[in-house]
């Protein structure tokens, strides 16, 4: 079956008696060839088969699902729409190979779930995700205890720009900043609304995150430093400190002047590596409180 074609969709529409609906963030992709483009970047190339776990956010009618089928060893998916669950059982029926949870992703605990079926095998996320919920599904991931290789979504474009930017761009923010303790960020190649059912308000592209750092203690200290630096962007790094972390003047000089900033710059102008510093610089304060 061509899942990718909008008779198809409009058939599976009819038969399962739904719609898209729009608090789920539902626009299907009906373009084959980025399906392919998807799932094709999505995966390593050098890796068995067997190896590779796939695991796909909001499978919907199961687009990107029988591609990544055709080149996992295990399909693992969380959909939260009851009807396209039921469509997708139908179509996926009989492969044992794919498993499908009716969660929502956010609430699911996927190190319980995915943990035991990837067992000796590598995971690659990939989604057309729902643009609602981007960048907390993106975290998730990056959070989560799961040893995930890449991150292979589909955005919007802006968001992707976002967490491309590098620090002093305008578009640099909290989620750049984030998303770079963990990962390298790309973005691969831009997707007209056209390719979508129905068709999107917004402009598309197709981000890979090659995942370098897992989750630890570093990691959460890290993302909490950078939350408390961006909570008022345009105030300097200096006020942050000490509004965001409770530190005295004195106490928030030290720490720029130990991590080696300047006082006065803000957080958007940071690097990793700066954040990393003040981190540290922080620890070392409240230390010695
Ligand atoms: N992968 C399909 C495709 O490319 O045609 C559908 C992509 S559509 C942009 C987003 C999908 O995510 C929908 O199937 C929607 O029901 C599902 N979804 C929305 N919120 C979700 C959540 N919190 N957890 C799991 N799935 C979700």
């Amino acid at each position: 079956m061509n899942i990718t074609s909008p008779k198809t969709v409009n058939e599976m529409m009819k038969r399962y008696g739904i719609a898209p609906l729009k608090k789920f963030g539902q626009n299907f992709l009906i373009d084959g060839n980025i399906a392919d483009k998807i799932a094709d970047s999505a995966m390593p190339k050098m890796q068995e088969r067997k190896k590779i776990l796939a695991l796909e956010i909001g499978p919907g009618l199961g687009a990107l699902t029988q591609r990544l089928l055709d080149r996992a060893g295990k399909v693992a998916a969380y959909e939260i729409d009851a009807g396209l669950v039921r469509a997708l059982g139908d179509t996926f029926a009989g492969r044992d190979e794919f498993t499908l949870f009716h969660q929502d992703f956010l609430k699911a605990d996927i190190e319980k779930d995915i943990g035991g079926l990837a067992e000796g095998m590598h995971i690659y996320a990939a989604a057309n995700l729902p643009y609602y919920i981007t960048s907390p599904c993106i975290m998730k991931l990056l959070e989560s205890g799961l040893d995930i290789k890449r991150i292979t979504v589909m955005i919007q474009k802006e968001v992707a720009q976002r967490i491309c930017a590098a620090p002093g761009d305008s578009e640099y923010g909290a989620i750049s900043a984030a998303v770079a303790y963990f990962a390298d960020a790309k973005m691969l190649f831009s997707v007209s609304p056209g390719c979508f059912y129905p068709k999107p308000d917004v402009s598309s592209a197709v981000l890979s995150l090659d995942v370098k750092r897992s989750y630890s203690e570093e990691a959460k200290d890290y993302l909490q430093v950078v939350k408390g630096l961006f909570a008022m962007r345009r105030k300097t790094v200096r006020s942050n400190l000490r509004q965001s972390f409770g530190l005295s003047i004195e106490h928030a000089v030290q720490v720029v002047k130990s991590a080696d900033i300047d006082g006065n710059a803000r957080a958007e102008t940071l690097s990793k590596n700066d954040f990393k510093r003040i981190c540290e610089e922080i620890k070392n304060i409240k230390k010695n409180i």
